[in-house]
This record gives C-alpha cells, sequence and structure tokens, in this order.
C-alpha cells in the first residue's frame, strides 16, 4: 500500500495484470538466506516506493511474506495470518504499489490482529486499528492473491482499471 499520492520507483514492483499477483501464495517452510534475501528486497522496494507495506508475490515471488511499515510500526512477517477482524469497519481512500495511480474509497475493519513469524524465528501478534489495521487486511489480501480492487463495485472496478491503464500508457510513452 503507497503512502501517499507520490508515485515511487516502482520498477521492479509488478502491476496489476501480471498473473503472480492472483496467486495464493505459498508458505515459507524455512527461513534461510534466500528468505533473508527476499525480505531485505521487499523492504528495499517498500521504503524506495514510499510504501506502508508490501508482500512478497509484488516482487514476483508467491511465498506468504509481508512487510509493514506505518506510523512507526515496523514488521517483517513470515507466513502472517489474520487472527482476528472487528465487525465494525471503516472506509479509507486506499491505493496499491501494483495498481499505480488510482485510489479508491475501500471498507476494512477497524481493528484487525495478525500473527506471523520474524526473520529471527520469533511468533508475534501485532493488533492495530485505522492504516496499521487497513494495511495488514491489504497486504494479507496479496498473499491471497486478492488486490484493493476487488472490493470496490465492479463499475467502479472497471473505471479504476481503465484509469490505470490509461495512467501506464501515457508513462510508456
Ligand atoms: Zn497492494
Amino acid at each position: 500500500m503507497p503512502a501517499t499520492d507520490k508515485q515511487g520507483e516502482t520498477m521492479d514492483i509488478r502491476t496489476y495484470g501480471d498473473p503472480v499477483l492472483r496467486r495464493t501464495a505459498k508458505p515459507v517452510e524455512t527461513i534461510d538466506d534466500e528468505i533473508r534475501d527476499i525480505c531485505r528486497r521487499m523492504v528495499e522496494e517498500m521504503l524506495r516506493a514510499d510504501g506502508v507495506g508490501l508482500a512478497a508475490p509484488q516482487i514476483g515471488i508467491p511465498l506468504r511474506i509481508i512487510v509493514l511499515d506505518v506510523e512507526g510500526e515496523f514488521h517483517v512477517l513470515i507466513n502472517p495470518e489474520l487472527l482476528f477482524v472487528s465487525e465494525e469497519t471503516e472506509t479509507g481512500i486506499e491505493g496499491c504499489l501494483s495498481v499505480p495511480g488510482v485510489h479508491a474509497e475501500v471498507a476494512r475493519s477497524a481493528q484487525a490482529t495478525i500473527a506471523g513469524t520474524t526473520l529471527g524465528g520469533e511468533r508475534v501478534e501485532i493488533t492495530g486499528e485505522g492504516l496499521l489495521a487497513r494495511a495488514m487486511q491489504h497486504e494479507m489480501d496479496h498473499i491471497n492473491g486478492h488486490l484493493f480492487v476487488d472490493h470496490v463495485s465492479q463499475v467502479k472496478r472497471r473505471s479504476l482499471i481503465k484509469e490505470f491503464e490509461r495512467k501506464k500508457r501515457e508513462s510508456e510513452e
């Protein structure tokens, strides 16, 4: 998820239409050098793109890894699971580094708790509300092959995709 409207350098981030974004990512079996390297690249891409979160499929890797950098909360989580989402929802403007240039109002649970494993092999639980809860749900969606545009009406989704494709064409010209 991007932090702002600012368009960072996102050359290595897979965008809408790439099939890797629609796959259900596989669990990580062993935290080895390859996994540590993937996490390092994910953090680099997130910071470079000024994002608040990123999931491994967004850099073309279909594994269950997410990184978050929201309001001072920085996490690298391997095999994250959503433990709790509140019934209470909150609507807010959302965007995605994989669908650059477009934003939409998306309703998400106002509070969420996820659990996962750190690079050090420690199991942690993170509870958040507001933007942190939103980012957690957004990144969990990614590892299940879902995108934020799946949460809006079909009509709205078509117009968002059209806008994304138009901006993409313009930036390629
Ligand atoms: Zn995203």
